[in-house]
Parts: C-alpha cells; sequence; structure tokens
C-alpha cells in the first residue's frame, strides 16, 4: 500500500495540521478515522508511555494497549503495568513471542542478547509486534524526536511499511520536560528506575544505568554496541537475522 491510499487525506496536510495540534486531537482523529478495535497503543511503560496512555483513557476509555513481554523485563516494568492497569480504564495486552527463555537458549545460545542483540530483538519484538499488528489499522506510539538521532524526523502520521499500518506518534515534539512535568502535575506513576539513572529502561541485559545527565537519553541502551534501536521504529523493514 502506498502512502496515497491508505487514508481519503493528504498526509502531508495532516501531518502540517498535527504539527502543534494537542495529543488530544491527534488521538481523536484516530478514533474518527480508524475502526477503534483495530487501533492499538503500544508501549514499554517509559515516561513517554504514561503520558499517552493518560490522554487515551480521556478519548476512548477501554482502548487497547499492548507491550511486547521478552520475558526479561525488570520487575519494576512489571510492577509499573500493574499500577497503570489499576489506574486507567484501558486494555492492558500481553504480546510474546511463544518463545521461551529456554527455547531461546537451546537453539540460539544462552545470551542470544549478547552475542546476536539484532536477533534477539528480532526473535523477541519486531516479530510479534508485527504478527500482533497483522490484523490492526492504527499503531500508536509514545516516541518523540528528541529521544534519539534515530527519531529526530518522525512525523505525527506515518506509514510503517515493516508493519503494514499507519503508525500514529501524538507526543512525537514534546520534550523530555514537557512529559516529566505533565507525570508530576497529574501524579501519574512512573518506573522507580527512572530516579535511579536509568532514563530509558528496556530489557535488563541492555539497559544499563547512565552516568549525569549529560548523555544521550538512550546511551544506557545496549551500551556495548553501536546498536540503538530493537527495530521496532525502523524503517524499511528490518531484516532477519
Ligand atoms: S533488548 Fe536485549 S534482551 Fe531484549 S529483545 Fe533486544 S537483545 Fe533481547
Amino acid at each position: 500500500m502506498s502512502t496515497t491510499t491508505w487514508i481519503d487525506e493528504d498526509v502531508a496536510a495532516i501531518n502540517a495540521r498535527f504539527e502543534s495540534a494537542h495529543p488530544r486531537a491527534v488521538l481523536t482523529w484516530v478514533f474518527e478515522t480508524f475502526e477503534p478495535k483495530k487501533a492499538v497503543m503500544g508501549t514499554g511503560f517509559g515516561a513517554s508511555g504514561v503520558v499517552l496512555m493518560h490522554f487515551l483513557e480521556q478519548v476512548k476509555p477501554g482502548a487497547t494497549v499492548f507491550y511486547l513481554d521478552t520475558d526479561v523485563l525488570f520487575p519494576e516494568t512489571y510492577n509499573l503495568r500493574d499500577q497503570l492497569a489499576a489506574r486507567f480504564d484501558l486494555n492492558i495486552v500481553r504480546v510474546h513471542s511463544g518463545l521461551s527463555l529456554d527455547e531461546q537458549a537451546k537453539d540460539y545460545g544462552e545470551k542470544l542478547w549478547n552475542d546476536d542483540p539484532d536477533q534477539c530483538c528480532f526473535l523477541r519484538k519486531v516479530q510479534p509486534l508485527r504478527e500482533y499488528l497483522v490484523d490492526k489499522s492504527a499503531w500508536l506510539t509514545a516516541i518523540r524526536r528528541d529521544q534519539s538521532p534515530t527519531r529526530a524526523n518522525a512525523d505525527p502520521v506515518e506509514w510503517s511499511e515493516a508493519n503494514d499500518v499507519v503508525k500514529v506518534n501524538p507526543l512525537v515534539t514534546w520534550t523530555e520536560t514537557e512529559i516529566w512535568d505533565h507525570i508530576n502535575h497529574y501524579n501519574l506513576p512512573y518506573n522507580p528506575l527512572h530516579d535511579e539513572g536509568y532514563p530509558s529502561i528496556g530489557c535488563m541485559p541492555c539497559t544499563e544505568q547512565v552516568e549525569g545527565e549529560a548523555e544521550d537519553p538512550r546511551a544506557g541502551r545496549w551500551s556495548d554496541s553501536e546498536k540503538k534501536e530493537c527495530g521496532l521504529h525502523l524503517e524499511p523493514e528490518p531484516t532477519e537475522g
């Protein structure tokens, strides 16, 4: 599908309209444009994700929020998931690869995240995401331009060739400061690891504490390698292996 056929509107015009729009306006458009059951938010329960869930509940109570359970998330992340499920009227869905850690160790080695993190991310994140989105129309994310150079050119509304869905990023223009002001103002729950030097939190084997405030916010992710993204937000389609 080309970017000109997935909706009956001009994408550039939509993005021009949403560049300075409130996230609620973007979310309202999503649920007016797509079948509500086919518009789903994905999150790793980071600070931006918490803010987007807050807005999502206001616009569409009961909407679906999915997360990719790699089996190696931090205990604090699972705990936050439970707090958010109790706080928000949202349908939180676990998406899993179907591949246990034992099976992965048997087929690919004990520490695939060290030996070949791209393949580990493909097996535990990228492929499950693609399978989950196969019958969806819109994928909502909380990515922001200021998170990393790989996200600096993100638009509010994009076509995800890799996942065959419209990708919507309502917080794309928000800053780190705005996110934390919102969380503090509304007393929203957040991952306590953020207060312990983890600005970006992913899987335990691939997330480290970051020294000081000056580093890249995602510097603690795959810090021993050049890898900066798990592949979920990379286009064109990530390659296997
Ligand atoms: S972040 Fe690390 S542990 Fe998680 S799926 Fe990717 S390589 Fe595997």
